[in-house]
């Protein structure tokens, strides 16, 4: 090899000199470029003036670890594969019959172990399914669960997009040149101060799984709890539940549609510090049970308000504190 770019070399050195040319100097020019668009007085100007904004952002980032920390992520759990870990399993099959292709997922909380019929039959009706097979009772305890869930849900996936719309009105009103945030957009979001947050909504996944008695063939069917499908789990619990007399006629659903009602009922408008989202565009509203669930209260439409998430974090941290 060495042999041959000696040999030649008037080939070999105008290549290389071509693939410097073409791949590593625009880099380094970009870098140098880079480098002194971070340190130039404007950009420099432009990060003081947003400050404050960069600020409220982090402080929302980590209210947003906040609702993801303070909240389970978890429903019912699978019957099946539960004394599992006891035994082992193993395939003693002579070579050419062995058909492990397939394994069952046993030891997983959140999969179903069942047959064929069961996996279609979950596919059709997949909240009926859901219920039985991952011990969701309908009672008002496990409703108040599910709301509970689809609550956090809720505010978890506005807290992320409140979050990713923060971060757009930054790079606006910035406006770093095109090459920034085509190749460094990680960095400016760095330099400016902003802490990007990992932080993504846990949707808990459920499965029923058939696997062959060989491990030849695998099916799955598979139900997510996003807001549409809690909303319909709410709906469906509410209609088998006998709720005692408090509730009886006067429990509204915490679902979507609620959530949406409250805010417009309030205007889009913090009941405590009258913040509005005409006044601040970015401002996240969530809805809160005036007495907590936990103290009693219920879900009616004069026990929610709409509060600012400012308000309704200092809020929750004083209940936390008595
Ligand atoms: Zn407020």
């Amino acid at each position: 090899m060495i042999a041959l770019l000696i040999t030649f070399w008037y080939i070999a050195v105008p290549v290389a000199l071509i693939v410097v040319l073409a791949f590593v100097l625009p880099r380094i020019i970009r870098t140098i470029r880079k480098n002194r668009y971070f340190a130039s007085e404007e950009f420099l100007a432009k990060k003081a003036e947003l400050a404050a904004v960069v600020a409220e952002h982090n402080e929302v980032a980590a209210y947003t670890s906040e609702i993801r920390g303070g909240a389970k992520f978890q429903l019912g759990v699978s019957s099946t594969g539960t004394t599992s870990y006891l035994a082992s399993f193993e395939n003693t099959s002579a070579h050419k019959y062995r058909r492990d292709r397939n394994v069952a997922s046993y030891q997983a909380p959140n999969v179903h172990n069942c047959s064929l019929q069961v996996v279609r039959n979950a596919s059709a009706d997949p909240i009926k399914y859901l219920m039985k097979y991952f011990g969701i009772k309908a009672d008002e305890a496990t409703l108040g669960d599910v709301e509970n869930l689809g609550d956090a849900i809720a505010r978890l996936e506005a807290a992320v997009a409140n979050l990713h719309q923060r971060e757009a009105g930054i790079t606006a009103s910035i406006k770093p040149p095109a090459f920034i945030l085509n190749h460094y957009s990680d960095e400016f979001m760095g330099h400016v101060g902003v802490e990007l947050s990992p932080i993504t909504v846990p949707y808990p996944v459920y499965a029923f799984e058939y696997v062959s008695a060989g491990g030849n063939s695998s099916q799955r069917s598979t139900v997510t709890l996003n807001t549409p499908t809690i909303d319909a789990l709410v709906g469906t619990m509410s209609q088998k539940i006998k709720f005692n007399k408090s509730a009886a006629g006067q429990r509204a659903l915490m679902t979507a549609r609620l959530r949406a009602l409250i805010k417009t009922r309030d205007q889009h408008t913090c009941r405590y510090c009258s913040v509005s989202l005409a006044a601040e565009p970015h401002l996240l509203l969530e809805v809160d049970h005036v007495i907590p669930v936990s103290k009693g209260g219920m879900t009616t439409e004069d026990n929610l308000q709409t509060l600012c998430w400012r308000c309704n974090r200092t809020k929750s941290n004083k209940i936390f504190a008595v």
